[in-house]
């Protein structure tokens, strides 16, 4: 069985979909990690991602491996664990940009599509439903309003002894919805026939009690 995760970043679709597939034993799928691992390289490397032929050599040097150690899911680029290393905004910030790019997400197609094969998963990212796993059982979009996804995401950074500003989180959280949902490529929208969970006024709970409960009567 597949269930499809789709929604804008900080709308919790990682901690839910983590939480939810402990309960059903489904395998997690992050995809956002492997479009972060893409771009971890590109700056590592100072690839100029608007020079096609230096983009399609870099992207011939990058081998990434999914590997899952009780039911965590770790990216590896070629032999380095780049887990914790892909989290921070600056990579966030790259992904968003070189995600837009039809060789990077022709990369990670057929690995996103093979590991949907093989397990039950729950996947999230911003184009399962529509694009990667068109026949899910189940598809959700799950968002948050701006205001909420911008307070969760800095509650989280003070949490973790940083100082941050809200209102660039904001502003950085905007410009990446407007990025997702304006490419051309697989642009973030809603499928047709997901179901759209707003988790503004709800808890982690309850939004992971309506997944489970949707997984289960699809099953
Ligand atoms: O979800 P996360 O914030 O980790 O994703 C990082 C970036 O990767 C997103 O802003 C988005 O541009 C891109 N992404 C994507 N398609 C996916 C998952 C992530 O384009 N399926």
């Amino acid at each position: 069985m597949n269930i499809a995760i789709d929604g804008p970043a900080g709308a919790g679709k990682s901690t839910i979909a983590r939480l939810a597939a402990k309960e059903l034993n489904f395998v997690y799928v992050d995809t956002g990690a492997m479009y972060r691992a893409i771009a971890l390289y590109l700056l590592d490397n100072k690839t100029d991602i608007d020079d096609e032929e230096a983009l399609k050599a870099a992207l011939e040097q990058i081998h990434i491996n999914i590997v899952y150690e009780s039911g965590v899911q770790h990216v590896f680029l070629d032999l380095q664990d780049v887990s914790t290393e892909i989290r921070s905004e600056k990579v966030g910030n790259m992904a968003s940009k070189s995600s837009a790019l039809k060789p990077v997400r022709e990369k990670l197609l057929d690995l996103q599509r093979d590991i949907a094969a093989k397990n039950d998963v729950i996947m999230d990212g911003r184009d399962i439903g529509t694009n990667i796993l068109p026949n899910a059982e189940v598809k959700v979009y799950l968002t948050a309003s701006v205001d909420v996804r911008a307070k969760r995401r800095y509650d989280e950074l003070v949490l973790r002894g940083e100082s941050p500003d809200l209102e660039s989180i904001k502003e950085g959280i905007e410009q990446r919805d407007y990025q997702d949902m304006n490419r051309d490529i697989a642009p973030l929208k809603q499928a047709d026939d997901a179901v759209l969970i707003d988790s503004s006024d709800m808890t982690i709970a309850e939004v992971v009690d309506k997944i489970v409960s949707l997984a289960k009567s699809a099953q």
